[in-house]
C-alpha cells in the first residue's frame, strides 16, 4: 500500500495497532552500500532476506535492496525463494536448504537455485536436469565447520576423487559457511584454509564464504559473493567494536494507560515487582505474542523522548509495563508514543537485555505491528 508521501505502509490499520514498526529502508541501502565498498575489487554482495528479510518484510526490503544493486539473494526455505520471486522478476534466487525431493519442477518454475548441501542433492538435481535436457544452475555448498549443511569431509573427499559426480550441472557458485565469523576465533583461519583447498579442487563458478561478520574479517574472506544477512538490517557485526551500520528498525508503542500509584504495590504476574514509593506506571500493548520477549521482564528499557523508563514486572503475552515516573507528564500521556527500539536503543541493546542476538529480536518482530517503510524522502 502506498501513501501520498511516498512511503508504504502494511501490516495492522495505523488507526488500530497498539506499535508502529517502523523500517527504514534508506538505511538498508546504505547499509547494503557500505558492505559492498568493504569488499575488496571483484567481490559483490548478495543480500540473505530468510525469514520475512530478517522480520523486516520481504517485500519490501528486497525491492530496495535490489534498487540498491543488489542482484543474488538468498532465502531459506524453497517458499521464501516463491516469494521473493513475485517482487524480483530478474533477481538470481538462491535457496539455501536446497530442494527436497518432489520439490525440483517448482525450482524449474520459479526460476530458484538450490544449494546442494549433500551427494544425494547433487544426484538428484543431476537427475533432475538428464530429465530436463539441460544442465540447470545450483550451487554446490561444502561444509567447512558448521556440521550443519553441505558436502562433509568424506562426500568431499570422493567428489575431488571422481569429479564425474558434478558432470551435467550448472554450478554457478561453490559455497561455504562461517561458524565463528563474529568472534576472534582461530576457527575462521582454519575454515579459511579448507575453502582454499576446496577452491583449489572445485574452481567452478563464483566461490561465496563471508557472511555479514566474514566480510569484516577483511579480503582473505571476501572471495567472488559475500552473503551478508543481519548488518544490513542493522546489527552490529563487529561484536565488541563500535556499530559500523545504520538503524534500520524502529519500534515505537501507544501509551494505553498511566496510572499513579502511591501506596506499595506489585506489578504483574507473579507479583515480581514491588514499587517502593509514589511513582507511574504506563502500560503499552506489545507483549511476547509481538516478539517481545518474555525474557525481558524487569529488564528492558524504554524511551520517551530522551528519558529512559525501566519495564518493570513481567512480560505478559499483550502487555508491558514501565516505570515513567522520571518522564515529564506531558510527555507521557495514553495515545503517546514509547520507544522500545529507536534511537537510544538499537536491537542490539535489545538483545542484550533478553540475553539473546540481535537476530533473533528481528525475527520475532510481531505481525500485530502497524508497519510504515520509510524511503528515506520523509
Ligand atoms: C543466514 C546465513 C547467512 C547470513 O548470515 P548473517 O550472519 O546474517 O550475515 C549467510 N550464509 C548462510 C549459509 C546463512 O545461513
Amino acid at each position: 500500500m502506498a501513501t501520498t508521501d511516498g512511503r508504504q505502509s502494511g501490516g495492522v490499520d495505523a488507526r488500530l495497532a497498539g506499535a508502529v514498526l517502523t523500517v527504514d529502508l534508506a538505511a538498508l541501502q546504505a547499509n547494503y552500500r557500505l558492505i559492498s565498498s568493504r569488499l575488496t575489487s571483484g567481490a559483490t554482495a548478495s543480500a540473505v532476506v530468510k525469514a520475512d528479510a530478517y522480520g523486516t518484510g520481504i517485500g519490501p526490503a528486497a525491492t530496495a535492496l535490489w534498487a540498491a544493486g543488489a542482484r543474488d539473494f538468498f532465502v531459506a526455505h524453497a517458499d521464501e525463494g516463491v516469494t521473493l520471486r513475485r517482487h524480483l522478476a530478474d533477481a538470481r534466487i538462491h535457496v539455501l536448504n536446497g530442494a527436497h525431493a518432489g520439490a525440483e519442477e517448482a525450482f524449474r518454475e520459479h526460476g530458484l537455485i538450490p544449494a546442494l548441501n549433500c551427494l544425494d542433492d547433487v544426484a538428484r538435481w543431476r537427475a533432475f536436469c538428464a530429465k530436463a535436457g539441460q544442465p540447470l544452475p545450483c550451487v554446490l555448498h561444502v561444509d567447512t565447520g558448521m556440521c550443519r549443511l553441505g558436502l562433509d569431509r568424506r562426500e568431499y573427499a570422493r567428489v575431488v576423487a571422481d569429479p564425474s559426480l558434478l558432470d551435467g550441472l550448472d554450478i554457478q557458485s561453490v559455497m561455504s559457511h562461517l561458524a565463528s565469523a563474529d568472534e576472534d576465533s582461530p576457527q575462521n583461519a582454519e575454515q579459511l584454509a579448507l575453502f582454499r583447498d576446496v577452491r583449489g579442487h572445485l574452481p567452478m563458478g563464483r566461490a561465496s564464504f563471508a557472511n555479514s561478520s566474514g566480510v569484516f574479517l577483511g579480503p582473505d574472506y571476501h572471495f567472488d559473493l559475500a552473503r551478508p544477512g543481519v548488518a544490513l538490517y542493522g546489527v552490529n557485526p563487529t561484536p565488541g567494536s563500535p556499530n559500523p551500520m545504520a538503524q534500520v528498525v524502529r519500534l515505537q508503542a501507544k501509551i494505553l494507560q498511566v496510572r499513579d500509584v502511591d501506596s506499595a504495590e506489585t506489578v504483574g504476574y507473579g507479583a515480581t515487582h514491588r514499587i517502593a514509593g509514589p511513582s507511574r506506571i504506563a502500560t503499552l500493548p506489545v507483549g511476547y505474542a509481538d516478539g517481545y520477549l518474555r525474557s525481558l521482564g524487569n529488564r528492558a528499557t524504554a524511551y520517551i523522548g530522551d528519558y529512559e523508563a525501566p519495564l518493570v514486572g513481567r512480560v505478559s503475552m499483550d502487555l508491558i509495563t514501565i516505570d515513567v515516573t522520571a518522564v515529564p507528564e506531558a510527555q507521557c500521556r495514553p495515545g503517546m508514543t514509547v520507544d522500545l527500539i529507536g534511537p537510544h536503543h538499537t536491537v542490539d541493546d535489545l538483545a542484550a537485555q533478553a540475553g539473546t542476538i540481535g537476530y533473533e529480536i528481528l525475527t520475532s518482530l510481531g505481525r500485530r505491528y502497524h508497519r510504515v517503510y520509510a524511503d528515506g524522502a520523509a
